[in-house]
């Protein structure tokens, strides 16, 4: 639960120090890591409940006589308040017709009303019954509830595969391109390059060459410098005594050929292949996934490159908003990119990477370690987190209209999360403002 708890309300003061109602209060726009606060004096916090819209605000004491408010990468109200406002972005984009627009609007069954849980364990609140789109790669939603719970499943892959002694290693593939490449013409060719190497008499030599048992191959994309750069890594479980270098020198000529052939060009053979040993297959593991892109991504030092999830933010929010760190408003800056740009370059984005499978496992490997029928994302997104929780609202179709149109999802949750009993208060002034019949 959110420090403060039910109890706080307006200007409640969390522990000893200056008295909120003395200082000025000011908004600082700047997002800060948690390892700002100095761990030899806390910092001086208030934190105070905005009864109207629900929002729980962290004010430090920055100097005597000053507070400012806070706003923090693992602040989780607001990176999901945020997660809502980039959909809303991406769907103006995109239009009303899209699947994107039907997730968290339409119901999963008509005839039930969408109710409103709070896990027993995180104390977090979530809807049950909505629709959801499960895109990995355009939903701000969706997307970090999908990979996440892939990521889980992955890395169970990966000790059950050490479990029987084999090796796991981690295969990063990419291919020459340049600015102005159509980056859905280099994410087919890049596809059909990998099917050099994983299809045909070649490819069956190589496996059994490198003692190949299965792979888990995941695709991505960044921008950077010379445009988009679409990308694999593949997870790789081998029953075999070669090296990473060994097995790098084995692949290369067939995925060079499949670059070739595909009309990629002959990729560089230093940086177009590159193999490497289960420590860094762990690594990357850790790093993977839209919850820690979201979240910490964007505070990355020495960013040379921008994810879609970066974009996706200067597209919602314009390169000046807190949420932008230092860091990535200098990758901005290098690369010439404005709000204006971010959209353009988002729309090319998610043009090219509909449709394409993010997470790819080899036949045969699942049944292989042990795992049961792997789940469509849409499956993932819409089932409840597996946790425990209790229901403490639901949402009957004038409410969940007004919020639709309000925008408000988050405030519901962060009422929800923070005291429900004051959820009929929030239901009123929604439907007082956005209400209406119109049926969705
Ligand atoms: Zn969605």
């Amino acid at each position: 639960m959110v420090e403060g708890g039910a109890e706080a309300g307006p200007n409640t003061c969390r522990h000893g120090g200056a008295s909120p109602t003395l200082d000025p209060l000011v908004e600082r726009r700047e997002l800060l890591p948690r390892s700002d606060t100095k761990a030899s004096q806390p910092p001086d916090i208030i934190i105070l409940h905005d009864r109207t819209t629900g929002e729980i605000l962290e004010f430090e004491q920055t100097r005597p006589g000053l507070h400012e408010r806070r706003y923090t990468d693992t602040d989780g109200q607001e990176t999901r308040r945020q997660r809502y406002e980039m959909k809303a972005a991406a769907e103006k984009v995109l239009g009303n017709g899209s699947r994107l627009f039907k997730c968290q609007r339409m119901r999963i069954d008509k005839t039930k009303d969408v109710e409103i849980k709070i896990s027993t364990e995180s104390a977090r609140a979530f809807f049950s019954g909505f629709q959801a789109c499960g895109s990995v790669w355009i939903c701000a939603v969706c997307a970090p509830k999908v990979t996440e719970r892939r990521k889980v499943e992955v890395a169970q892959a990966v000790e059950l595969a050490k479990a029987q002694g084999l090796k796991v290693m981690l295969l990063t593939g990419t291919a020459p391109h340049g600015l102005g490449d159509d980056v859905r013409v280099v994410l087919a060719a890049l596809k059909k390059g990998w099917k050099n190497t994983s299809c045909g008499r070649k490819a069956q030599a190589l496996r059994q060459e490198i003692g190949l048992v299965g792979s888990i191959r995941v695709l991505e994309t960044t921008y950077g410098e010379n445009g988009f750069h679409p990308h694999f890594h593949a997870l790789l479980i081998l029953d075999t005594k070669m090296t990473p270098a060994q097995v790098e020198e084995a692949w290369w000529p067939l995925w060079r050929d499949g670059c070739i052939k595909a009309g990629l060009g002959e990729p560089s053979r230093k940086h177009g292949l590159k193999v490497e040993d289960g420590s860094r297959a762990a690594e990357y593991l850790t790093k993977w996934g839209m919850e820690h892109e979201l979240t910490k991504g964007h505070l990355k030092k020495g960013k040379t490159s921008l994810t879609p999830w970066d974009l996706m933010r200067v597209m919602a929010f314009g390169p000046g908003h807190f949420s932008i760190s230092p860091e990535l408003r200098e990758t901005l800056t290098r690369l010439g990119i404005d709000q204006d740009r971010a959209r353009a370059l988002w729309v090319i984005y998610a043009q090219a990477f509909k449709g394409n499978r993010q997470l790819y496992w080899s036949n045969g490997l699942r049944k292989l370690l042990g795992l049961g029928l792997e789940k469509s994302d849409e499956e993932v997104a819409q089932a409840d987190p597996e946790e425990t929780a209790v229901t403490v609202a639901t949402v009957n179709n004038t409410q969940r209209l007004a919020m639709i149109r309000a925008c408000a999802w988050s405030e519901v949750l962060i009422v929800a999360e923070h005291d429900p009993s004051g959820l009929p208060d929030l239901w009123q002034e929604l439907i007082t403002k956005h209400g209406g019949t119109h049926e969705q």
